[in-house]
């Protein structure tokens, strides 16, 4: 393929931004691409950052972890502590706590959704 700009020139690469050939005189490099103006580098580089924080939020590659989305987190962390106080009562004032335990299975509920949502979606936040 040649230059896009320089027809003499047998291009090295391809611009990130705007995909024409690119030559040795012409071409602009920047972390993760090359560019045929600066213009495009901008662009290009929004690209290349845009990927990126694409991997952090679906957990790609290096950003990939085990770990429960925040969301399902918090939500667990609720119905933990509904839990908690309806077996306090339970257990403390030997009543049943029927509000509390409505809730808590209420959070639970929420907290399955989210989670069986955040595995669908493969969000990690
Ligand atoms: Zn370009
Ligand atoms: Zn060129």
């Amino acid at each position: 393929m040649m230059c896009f700009q320089h027809r003499e020139n047998q291009s090295i690469g391809i611009c990130k931004s705007c995909g024409k050939a690119i030559c040795q005189d012409c071409f602009i490099e920047f972390p993760k691409g090359l560019a045929c103006s600066a213009e495009c580098e901008k662009d290009g580089k929004e690209l290349v950052e845009m990927n990126e924080r694409g991997k952090k939020i679906y957990g790609i590659g290096v950003y990939q972890t085990n770990k429960l989305a925040s969301g399902v987190l918090i939500w667990l962390l609720l119905s933990g502590v509904m839990w908690g106080v309806v077996a306090l009562n339970y257990y403390v004032l030997a009543e049943t706590d029927y509000g509390s335990a409505a809730m808590a299975a209420v959070f639970s509920i929420i907290t399955l959704i989210v989670y069986r949502a955040s595995k669908r979606t493969g969000l990690n936040c």
